[in-house]
């Protein structure tokens, strides 16, 4: 079984590992390897909200943010933005 994936609320990437914020509202620390949103960080300690850095990745030319993890064969950005 494959193991199930969640959607960036930022970036619309489609394979985070972990649910960004469960029901409960408690953040998973994960970076998006696309946007490099931080949930629990970026939002939290540096209180910058999904559409203020989607606007700011958007103007930086939406480019792939990870350095440990590749960038996915066809990944289209613009394709994916929420
Ligand atoms: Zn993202």
């Amino acid at each position: 079984m494959k193991a199930p994936t969640h959607t960036c609320p930022v970036c619309g990437f489609l394979k985070l590992h972990e649910e960004p914020r469960t029901a409960l509202g408690s953040p998973s620390y994960e970076i998006c390897p696309a946007c490099g949103y931080q949930f629990g960080v970026s939002d939290d300690d540096d209180e910058i909200s999904y559409e203020e850095w989607r606007e700011d990745w958007v103007a930086r030319g939406m480019e792939w943010t990870s350095k440990g993890i590749a960038k996915p064969r066809g990944w289209n950005p613009k394709k994916l933005l929420p």
